[in-house]
């Protein structure tokens, strides 16, 4: 699919938000909830730090390598050059978020010329599966962001928006993880949706395409939403929304274990296995649901 540049929709600020809207919700804390109230609440409401993994930096590193491939002219998109762009885009990575180097810190820890290589070979996945010298991306890792139901602002991150000549919308998603696809795939899902939804109410066109890209597997995974689909989703969205603001209101969050557990970096406050949450945050020091729509855009990345 080839693409014409289109403007990148930028998420309104805090004055440019209707009045009505009360909080903000990303795929990624959507699908938290979802998953299981009570990661959401460790994460949303607790905010407890999460170290990062070398899995998800390198996912970080992937996509910002991809995102970068695209500046360079078409024909100069090659898998060599996407694996000359893998140590520069660490550095500057490691240099905004510092945290990253204390992967390679620990004793035993993981070593760094063994994770760039690994780096790269995901990136073969990637060739494998697409040829970037054929693409025209209308955006990459773009805030987009849409007023629901009145109150509610949905926002997130799309790696890849490509737009048809005909006007045809097509969002990609790149996976990097290791961990079984299956696991994962509904939670994916669930998160294209939720840009398909942004993107039509935005734009007014459905995409025609949710792409998923398995960089390990070196698939592709494709699903064509409908409107009526898009309408049912957009009202499970809206009722996720006020089943999380009933369980703040109730200070009740239960744990909902599924094998996902495995990937939770918070067991030892989970009582599924034997852990404490802490004290509910008081009102004066629990996060504003609007957070993040008055600071203005998250990071890319932080909605996956
Ligand atoms: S360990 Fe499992 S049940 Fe406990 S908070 Fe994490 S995802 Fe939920």
């Amino acid at each position: 699919m080839t693409a014409d540049p289109v403007i990148t929709q930028q998420a309104p600020t805090s004055t440019q938000l209707p009045a009505t809207v009360r909080a903000s919700l990303s795929p990624s804390r959507a699908a938290d909830f979802k998953t299981c109230p009570l990661l959401y609440r460790f994460r949303s409401i607790d905010r407890l730090p999460e170290r990062p993994t070398v899995e998800q930096a390198r996912g970080t590193l992937v996509h910002a390598v991809l995102e970068r491939l695209f500046d360079l002219p078409p024909a100069g998109r090659t898998p060599q050059a996407a694996g000359d762009l893998v140590a520069p885009q660490w550095d500057r990575l490691v240099t905004e978020q510092p945290e990253l180097a204390g992967l390679f810190d620990d004793e035993g820890g993981v070593d760094a010329a063994e994770f760039l290589r690994s780096a790269a070979a995901l990136l073969e996945g990637y060739f494998a599966v697409e040829d970037p010298q054929r693409l025209e991306p209308a955006e990459r890792e773009s805030l987009i962001s849409a007023v629901i139901d009145d109150e509610l602002l949905i926002r997130g991150y799309l790696d890849r928006l490509d737009v048809a000549a005909d006007g045809a919308l097509r969002v990609v998603d790149y996976k990097t993880g290791g961990a079984p696809r299956e696991a994962f795939e509904a939670r994916a899902l669930f998160q294209l949706k939720f840009y398909a939804l942004v993107l039509w109410r935005t734009r007014g066109v459905v995409p025609r395409v949710l792409r998923l890209l398995y960089l390990r597997d070196a698939e592709v995974c494709d699903y064509t939403p409908d409107a009526e689909e898009l309408v049912r989703f957009e009202r499970t969205v809206v009722a996720l929304w006020r089943a999380i603001e009933q369980a703040t209101a109730a200070r009740d969050f239960r744990p909902r274990p599924s094998r996902l557990c495995d990937w939770c970096s918070h067991q030892a406050h989970c009582p599924t296995y034997g852990g404490t949450p802490p004290p509910f945050p008081e009102p004066a020091a629990a996060p504003d649901p609007l957070r993040d729509a008055r600071s203005g855009p998250v990071a890319p990345g932080a909605d996956e």
